[in-house]
């Protein structure tokens, strides 16, 4: 178990972590903190190794906290040709509702067909039983095909001109943030020491090995020097820079695609549950996702030369958006002002000679070790994070002569983090009408590492994707309410407020 256990004071907490980094030598020094790195330092915690993880900004801050939020076999890679991504993804899918059913759960989905679409009636029944197939048929359960008037019972509000019918099929729905944290929370439980806000700036390298990390405290500014036999870039989109602290020539390893997502009021759109529908625009298959009070529609999919830390949706991809919801819910009739919330993230895809078009670029992984002995992840997926962390730790396990060690985690249930039930002040909502209240940010701070008010607003929470203001309006009452706890005096609740103003409009302008 943990040192660092859940009711120790936040500023005492990252205190203690920096001094076990400064101190240990670790096994696996994992850089970056989304699902992936959060994945391995599980993954290898379990297996009884010393792991440090540290992450720049906060757990999911990048781009696992910008996804569909699907954990599915990707229906879409069936286009493609990619049988061995669905089977292997559709594995994963079964492992994640089975052992992390509090954070994974089924979603049904109906995919409409119109006359004249590019996917036709029976293309889909074929393409959907090969998806069946592909799961070996244990998926949550099996598509049916849909009479028109069957389609229309399912999603009422979905255009009926031109309506043949469909299918419905089930794939999981997560929140990436959360499942994120999951995992970070259980590694540091199985004596992981895990750091936020802790930056790896340069890679240490002595007699041609890499021996570890400088890592920068982003909170208080210090640097210490991580030890660590095995050190883990598992920086998604940033992966080729930290390549480039120890060869600052190296080719590139990663090919970025830029994915961008709306939310938009449910009750405009109408969807029961999720809807896939072929986008009017161009034909290709895109989704409308139910996410509470709002319908989260996506994605693009675009080659991108953004920087991972400034990428953002521009009025095109919004208005491409809009066009296909609304050419798929008629009634829904919405325009730019309608939009809650825009947001972008870039598919850290495995850069290869030909992946010129973004969509049909592969979304397997590849793991590579360099030639200082760093490991390195790049493509990969939020649903075979699981597998792509135990290949990780299996590869990591060799390098330090323990490859005996088994990976446990397709078995070992993942539990969300506990939610204690709260009386009084601390009951009352953030924003009124949605779910978070304060003692939610409260305990963000007390038990997982929130250390903003972006951790807590962004991701402990979904109240900034799922409020036109972000939350901005209540950032003052939440630093206030957590300023105890966090350590904070007035003058950094205020630093807080602007910070938080600032990250908003980094994540969620709507560029020209
Ligand atoms: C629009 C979109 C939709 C998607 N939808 C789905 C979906 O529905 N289902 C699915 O399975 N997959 C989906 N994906 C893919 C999935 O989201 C990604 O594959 C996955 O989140 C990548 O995780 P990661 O940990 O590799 O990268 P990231 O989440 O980006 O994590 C990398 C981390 O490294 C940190 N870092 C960078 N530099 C440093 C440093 N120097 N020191 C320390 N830390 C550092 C960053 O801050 C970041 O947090 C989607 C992707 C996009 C873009």
């Amino acid at each position: 178990m943990s040192s660092l256990s859940a009711d120790t004071p936040p500023v005492a907490w990252r205190e203690r972590a920096l001094e076990r980094l400064s101190a240990d030598t670790f096994d696996l020094l994992v850089v970056g903190g989304g699902i992936t790195g959060a994945g391995i330092a599980r993954d290898a915690a379990l297996r009884g190794f010393s792991v440090a993880l540290v992450e720049r900004d906060d757990f999911a801050s990048g781009t696992s906290s910008r996804s569909s939020r699907l954990i599915h076999g990707g229906v879409r890679y069936l286009e493609h040709g990619f049988f061995h991504l669905v089977f292997e993804a559709s594995r994963e899918r079964r492992i994640l509702l089975r052992t992390a059913p509090q954070l994974v759960r089924p979603l049904r989905f109906t995919w409409p067909v119109y006359r004249g679409a590019r996917i036709p009636r029976w293309k889909l029944r074929a393409g959907l039983g090969l998806y069946d197939s592909l799961a070996m048929f244990r998926n949550i359960g099996r598509h049916r095909g849909l009479s028109r008037q069957s389609v229309l019972a399912a999603e009422p509000a979905l255009a009926s001109d031109r309506l043949l019918g469909g299918a419905e099929y089930w794939d999981a729905a997560t929140d990436d943030a959360a499942l994120t944290l999951a995992n970070v929370l259980d590694a540091r439980e199985h004596g992981a020491v895990v750091l936020n806000h802790a930056e790896v700036t340069e890679l240490v390298t002595d007699g041609g090995r890499t021996t570890g990390a400088i890592v920068r405290d982003n909170i208080g500014g210090a640097s210490t020097f991580v030890r660590a036999r095995v050190t883990v870039n598992a920086t998604g989109p940033w992966t080729d820079g930290i390549r480039r602290m120890v060869n600052p020539t190296a080719e590139p390893a990663m090919l970025g695609t830029k994915g961008v997502h709306i939310a938009v009021p449910a009750r405009r759109v109408g969807n029961g549950a999720a809807v896939t529908m072929l986008s009017a625009v161009d034909g290709r298959v895109m989704f409308c996702l139910p996410a509470g009070e709002q319908t989260i529609v996506g994605t693009t999919d675009t080659a991108t030369a953004a920087s991972p830390d400034e990428v953002r949706a521009t009025r095109a991809d919004v208005e491409y958006l809009l066009a296909s919801v609304n050419a798929s819910f008629p009634a829904a009739e919405l325009g730019a002002r309608d939009v809650t919330a825009a947001w972008a993230g870039i598919r850290p895809l495995v850069s290869t000679k030909n992946s010129g078009d973004p969509a049909s670029a592969s979304r397997e992984h590849k793991i590579s070790a360099g030639s200082t002995g760093v490991i390195a992840i790049s493509g990969g997926k939020l649903t075979t994070y699981r597998l792509i962390a135990e290949q990780v730790v299996d590869r990591a396990a060799r390098q330090i002569g323990r490859g005996s060690v088994r990976c446990s985690t397709a078995i070992r249930p993942l539990q969300a983090p506990p939610r204690p039930p709260v009386f009084g002040l601390l009951f009352e909502p953030i924003v009124e009408g949605q779910q978070w209240t304060l003692s939610d940010a409260t305990r963000a701070v007390q038990n997982e590492m929130a250390c903003t008010l972006a951790d807590i607003l962004v991701r402990r929470t979904k109240i900034a994707f799922a409020s036109r203001d972000h939350g901005i309006p209540a950032a003052a009452r939440v630093a206030a309410a957590v300023a105890r706890h966090a350590g904070w005096d007035a003058a950094e609740c205020e630093r807080q407020v602007e910070a938080y103003r600032a990250e908003v409009a980094r994540i969620f302008t709507i560029d020209p």
